[in-house]
């Protein structure tokens, strides 16, 4: 049968249940990959991600090349073009479960079927299935009773033994050649994007123990289905030490977030906890400006900036600390930091990044609470206490004393050191912020 395989967070050859369900039925595979923002949103790094990783299935697929086609909202009419273009028969694909693209999924499956084409949607890349996704019972609140539930659970997984590829064929349609601007260019000098680069980084944690401070750098891979997380799941449970729970605990927190971003999808841009939708954000736009380009005059904050930009990905720490900075000490609504995430993160991903950014900025259900504001400061000191970090982020800082590094607000003015420091020191934005979520507090309590 000619079936049309839409790719989305399952760019692998390796264990992709797709492919193998394929072989068994003897099916002819035309592998695409569909960009439709009305589906999901996917733009600067991440769109770079898929690109590079198209490049890498494809020689895997042994196929010239797996399209990108775009259909600006239109996928039925793109998809109906290919179907009638190829003689499809059957179109499958895996659930991403953002409401938007299983929506989509649901419409897909209705307007073919009535025209006699068979699809099938496969699971997510999730611990938990779709439906548990959307049904669990989960009290937000409370991340800990979610683990122990998560605890009691089995978690299906099928082996992922090599099983040979079915016949894949390149699909006749026009669609554009995506050549890499200079900024793409630069993220490939620090990314290995193939699912053999994934298995390498999962197997050296395993075996050796070797995670950088718990830290595996899979994201980007979980995110785009390099690796699947059942088997990631299962072969760090075979080796139990300080990293490999750290890191399955780090799972439960995604699986716990796209719960969340499933039945709350408007939680991309409104505030879960919706008194905060009042609160009165800063609209002092140089702010924004300053955080983006690393220019906030704080070190730590401007290294961990550049680095996004450059790199297109920072741990988890560093997420929080400047998450906090621009939400708390900024006072600039979460959303514009979380938009700003979506484009330049390789690792992208709604339902982990929104309900992050809620959770940050005190504006969800379950969140670390406004008044908890990081200090830049201390943070840049355990961090970072040599300045090695922000020597390589921050160039201009190079022949700065570490103590000043440390300790920018103390910053003489030296005409070799091309670097602002900052305008306010870090107590009086702290106390700026919490004076006004305390006038909002109280003000809120009027109404
Ligand atoms: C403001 C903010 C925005 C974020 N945006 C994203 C995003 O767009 N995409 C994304 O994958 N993660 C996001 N995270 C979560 C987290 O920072 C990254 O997943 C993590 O830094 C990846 O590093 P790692 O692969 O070494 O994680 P590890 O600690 O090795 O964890 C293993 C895997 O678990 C998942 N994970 C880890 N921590 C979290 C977490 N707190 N929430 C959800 N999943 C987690 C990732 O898939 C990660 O690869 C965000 C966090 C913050 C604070």
């Amino acid at each position: 049968m000619r079936t049309l395989y839409i790719l989305s967070h399952d760019l692998r050859k390796k264990g992709n249940p797709i492919l193998d369900e394929s072989l068994d039925r003897n099916d002819i595979v035309f592998p695409i990959f569909m960009k439709d923002t009305k589906l999901e949103k996917l733009s600067g790094a991440s769109l770079w991600w898929v690109k590079d990783s198209l490049k890498n299935l494809s020689g895997n697929l042994r196929v010239e090349r797996i399209p990108i086609v775009e259909s600006n909202g239109n996928y039925i009419h793109i998809l109906k073009q290919i179907v009638n273009e190829n003689n499809i028969q059957r179109i499958v694909s895996q659930v991403v479960p953002y409401a938007n693209s299983a929506n989509g999924l649901d419409e897909i499956k209705g307007y073919f079927t009535s025209k006699g084409i068979g699809t099938k949607w496969f699971e997510p890349n999730n611990l938990l299935s779709s439906e548990s996704i959307l049904k669990l019972k989960i009290n937000f609140g409370n991340f800990k009773q979610f683990c122990s539930t998560m605890k009691n659970m089995t978690v299906n997984f099928d082996s992922e033994n090599e099983k040979g590829l079915p016949e894949i064929r390149e699909v006749e349609h026009k669609s554009e050649n995506h050549e890499y601007s200079k900024w793409e260019r630069d993220l490939s000098g620090f990314w290995n994007t193939g699912e053999e680069q994934a298995r390498l980084i999962l197997g050296s944690i395993v075996k050796d123990g070797n995670a950088n401070k718990g830290n595996s750098v899979l994201s980007p891979y979980i995110r785009h289905g390099q690796v699947n997380v059942k088997a990631m799941w299962k072969a760090l449970g075979e080796e139990d030490n300080i990293n490999t729970e750290a890191i399955k605990r780090s799972l439960l927190w995604r699986e716990f977030f796209y719960c969340s971003y499933a039945r709350r999808p408007e939680s991309s841009s409104i505030s879960m906890n919706r008194r905060m939708e009042n609160f009165r954000w800063s609209s002092e736009w140089s702010r924004l400006i300053n955080w983006k380009e690393g220019k906030t005059g704080f070190p730590i904050i401007d290294a961990s900036m550049r680095e996004l930009w450059g790199r297109g990905w920072i741990g988890n720490q560093k997420r929080l600390l400047v998450s906090d900075f621009l939400a708390k000490l900024y006072s600039v609504k979460w959303t514009f930091g979380a938009e700003w995430f979506m484009d330049t993160l390789v690792d992208a991903d709604e339902a982990s990044n929104y309900s992050s950014w809620q959770w940050i900025s005190g504006c969800s259900d379950f969140s670390w609470p406004f008044f908890k504001i990081y200090n830049p400061l201390k943070k840049s000191r355990s961090l970072d206490p040599y300045c090695e970090y922000v020597k390589m982020w921050v160039p201009e800082l190079n022949d700065c004393p570490v103590e000043y590094i440390l300790n920018p607000e103390k910053m003489p003015s030296d005409p070799e050191i091309n670097y602002k420091k900052p305008d306010k020191t870090y107590k009086e934005m702290r106390e700026m912020a919490l004076s006004g979520y305390k006038k909002f507090n109280k003000n809120d309590n009027l109404s």
